[in-house]
Formats: C-alpha cells, sequence, structure tokens
C-alpha cells in the first residue's frame, strides 16, 4: 500500500544523515527507501557500497574540518 503511495506522488526523502557538506543520505518516510547523493550530485540508491564510501567520506570530511579548526585556534 505504501509502496503503492510512492509510486503514484514519488518518494518523499527526508535527510537521515549529513555526510559532508554536499553528500546526504536520504530516506523515504512512506516506503523507508534509502538514497544518497553521488559524486555527481544526483540521488542513487544506498548500497552496502555507497554506505561505505560515505562512511569514509564522512570520516575523511569530520578530520579535515577538525584539523582545519585547530589550526585556526593555533
Ligand atoms: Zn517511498
Amino acid at each position: 500500500m505504501k509502496k503503492i503511495f510512492c509510486n503514484i506522488f514519488g518518494h518523499h526523502y527526508s535527510v537521515s544523515k549529513k555526510v559532508t557538506l554536499h553528500i546526504k543520505e536520504y530516506k523515504c518516510v512512506h516506503c523507508g527507501k534509502e538514497v544518497t547523493t553521488d559524486v555527481s550530485g544526483n540521488l542513487s540508491v544506498l548500497t552496502p557500497e555507497l554506505q561505505e564510501i560515505n562512511a569514509t567520506l564522512e570520516d575523511l570530511y569530520q578530520k579535515r574540518h577538525r584539523t582545519t579548526h585547530t589550526q585556526q585556534v593555533a
């Protein structure tokens, strides 16, 4: 039933996770389908591979930010 709703009206994605400034993971509020922004800025189905890539990107992104922040403080 919920899937039929999505087929008719399209998925209603809400941000489930911020990976970097430009890459986010989204989840459909109706059917729970998960997608993510890929490197070209399009939405792709969130596969385990992409989830892993996002985790790596998130890690790098946060490290870079911490480093930048520390440098600014110092
Ligand atoms: Zn949906």
